[in-house]
């Protein structure tokens, strides 16, 4: 059942744009994040112990193997769906974790970061959603700090969608390769999604090392989204964060 609620939850985040933006949830006021668990029963998550984004500190050392990643250039429109832009993939991208194949659905961004690193926050961060046969969810971040313009991003948003339902299709596919720092040493915890319905059970894995977006491009999603689209920080609860 909860497997079929998350999978629920990222058909419609992929989907949700042929409806333009929805209305029942947002970044401030009274359907800003405080109130999201009382818009909708289906939100109930949204008030959970385990949720995102996360202050990032207290690493606990570990042994995480590396996430072998295998990704093509198969992202192959951007769509502006009111809450972010993001960019859709057909299958055929995957990361394995945990011996097992999630396939990367979609990448999107949030600006300022939700997820800190030891109090830091960042201007921009991706979260690159991946899903596994069951619909089980594990989302590689990757932090930007301003600086030298990003040759990934700019290929991704070379016509940046500026209205909400806004979608448009890229004529050359682009591959989340371009979004992954050269060293892939990671932080890892159990997290939620950061938009309603704030489903649970979702691995986060966070790139130590972030890349770099130039102050032009950071402004260009800024003003295409009018807002801040950052969830505040959740408690961290009964949970650890390894490396
Ligand atoms: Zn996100």
């Amino acid at each position: 059942m909860k497997r079929n609620l998350i999978t629920l939850a990222v058909a419609m985040f992929a989907f949700n744009v042929t409806a333009g933006s929805d209305p029942h949830w947002g970044y401030s006021g009274k359907t800003g994040p405080q109130n999201w668990y009382n818009l909708s029963e289906a939100n109930a998550s949204c008030e959970g112990q385990n949720q995102s984004p996360i202050d990032l500190s207290g690493f606990v050392e570990s042994t995480l193997s590396a996430i072998d990643f295998s990704y093509q250039a198969q992202g192959h429109e951007i769509i502006n769906n009111g809450h972010t832009v993001q960019v859709n993939f057909e299958t055929g991208s995957q990361i394995k974790l945990d011996q097992h194949q999630f396939n990367l659905v979609q990448y999107h961004f949030h600006s300022p970061s939700e997820n800190h690193i030891n109090g830091k926050s960042y201007p921009l961060e991706v979260h690159m959603v991946h899903a596994d046969a069951d619909g089980a969810l594990a989302v590689v971040a990757v932090m930007f700090d301003e600086g030298a313009e990003n040759e990934g991003l700019a290929k991704a948003w070379a016509s940046l969608p500026k209205h909400a339902g806004d979608k448009h299709s890229l004529s050359t596919p682009v591959s989340a390769f371009d979004l992954l720092p050269k060293s892939q040493d990671y932080y890892r915890f159990n997290g939620s999604l950061t938009t309603p319905p704030c489903s649970e059970g979702v691995r986060w894995l966070v790139m130590k090392q972030p890349l770099t977006a130039s102050k032009a491009q950071i402004s260009s999603f800024q003003s295409t989204l009018h807002e801040p689209n950052n969830r505040p920080i959740q408690p961290l609860n009964a949970r650890v964060v390894m490396q």
